[in-house]
């Protein structure tokens, strides 16, 4: 999964990004992450790791990873050109979901770009950039699209009426992530398109480090506005969250105590980028790793193995399985086998989260 950092100049997003990444992670572990300046693989926390290495010996733990992109660049008239502009818009284009950080802690000495902290006037400025760089993709698209349905072609026909349900509604000043087409071709044009409007946002406010929950008056705004998207918000303190990065566990968890806090903030980030996303974890254990893997709330026990390899998809004839809270009460595999509670289950099973799996498959 891959998140894109966005937020007006200012406040906070590099100290964040820093603070998530540099924990660092084993690449080697990670081939499809190229490190980039700008890029960056966050392990997510889990606690089910831990139970599961608990009664597994294994050589190493792998946990799920998720991948930010820091944006910068986005200021009043990027679409237009200017700052950065559109060159740092379509570095959003192939994101699954928008971390969109807001500044909500007063400071005399950083400088608001627009003066005075108004979390949602920022938001506003940001969604109004995003829109209006939507429009014009979503207008040359339709150019040829129109030009390509006038010779009776019916894909390009389709495409028309997608196109024009997104112009309609940015037109009016809204993000197109409220459309959706029954329609499953309709649908799947919608996402091609890859619409910055269209993934989900998560607001990160950046409160101040007297007010960790988030229940300040700019944080409060933040929250009205998300609850009327269906979105969420977490409150984390950039700064803070710096601080604890440089630390050894040790520190880092007697210092998460001295605060009253349970977890860091890239766990409660974590959690609610799931959850907006409608994603779920699974487990595979064995000698050699434990390791977590991220699937779509819904996925079948084939789509849940095409996430190791492809070729474990198709070739997938039956899994395993059994869930942490099985390993919890019984401690081992072989227990759970014995009492019965090893499953078998073949292609057409949905996954249930914490389910722990061993594909057998044709290759
Ligand atoms: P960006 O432009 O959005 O990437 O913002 P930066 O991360 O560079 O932060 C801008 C300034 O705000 C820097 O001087 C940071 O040290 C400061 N800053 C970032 N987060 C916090 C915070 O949570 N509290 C306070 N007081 N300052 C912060």
């Amino acid at each position: 999964m891959e998140a894109g950092i966005v937020g007006l100049p200012n406040v906070g997003k590099s100290t964040l990004f820093n603070a998530l990444t540099s924990a660092g992670i084993a690449s080697e572990n990670y081939p499809f992450c190229t490190i980039e300046p700008n890029v960056g693989a966050v392990p997510v926390p889990d606690a089910r790791l831990g139970t599961i290495q608990s009664f597994i010996k294994t050589e190493k733990t792998i946990p799920a990873v998720l991948q930010l992109v820091d944006i910068a660049g986005i200021v009043r008239g990027a679409s237009e050109g200017e700052g950065l502009g559109n060159k740092f818009l379509s570095h959003i284009r192939t994101v699954d979901a928008i971390l969109h950080v807001v500044r909500c802690f007063e400071d005399a000495d950083i400088i608001h770009v627009d003066g005075q902290v108004d979390p949602i006037r920022d938001i506003e400025t940001i969604d109004t950039e995003l829109m209006l760089a939507d429009l014009q993709s979503v207008e040359s698209m339709l150019d040829k699209a129109r030009r390509t349905a006038r010779t009776g072609d019916k894909e390009g026909k389709q495409r028309v009426e997608v196109l024009e349900a997104c112009q309609a509604l940015l037109a009016e000043g809204k993000p197109v992530r409220s459309l959706s087409f029954d329609d499953a071709t309709l649908s799947k044009m919608f996402k091609e398109c890859q619409l910055l409007t269209a993934k989900q946002v998560l607001y990160v406010a950046n409160v101040h480090e007297d007010d960790l929950t988030g229940e300040g008056p700019h944080v409060m705004k933040v929250r009205e506005r998300a609850a009327a998207e269906g979105g969420a918000v977490v409150p984390v303190c950039a700064s803070l969250e710096s601080e604890l990065a440089e630390l050894d566990a040790e520190e880092r968890i007697e210092m998460l105590e001295s605060l009253g806090l349970d977890e860091p903030a890239l766990a409660l980030l974590a959690r609610a980028a799931y959850e907006l996303l409608g994603l779920q974890s699974y487990f595979t254990a064995g000698e050699k790793e434990i390791r977590a893997w991220t699937i779509p709330v819904g996925a079948t026990a084939p789509q849940a193995a095409g996430v190791i390899h492809s070729d474990f998809e198709r070739g997938f004839i039956r899994c395993e399985t059994y869930s942490v809270a099985d390993l919890e009460e019984l401690h081992s595999e072989k227990a759970i086998r014995e009492s019965g509670k090893m499953r078998v289950e073949g292609k057409e099973y949905v996954m249930q989260d914490s389910d722990v799996c061993h594909f057998l498959f044709n290759v």
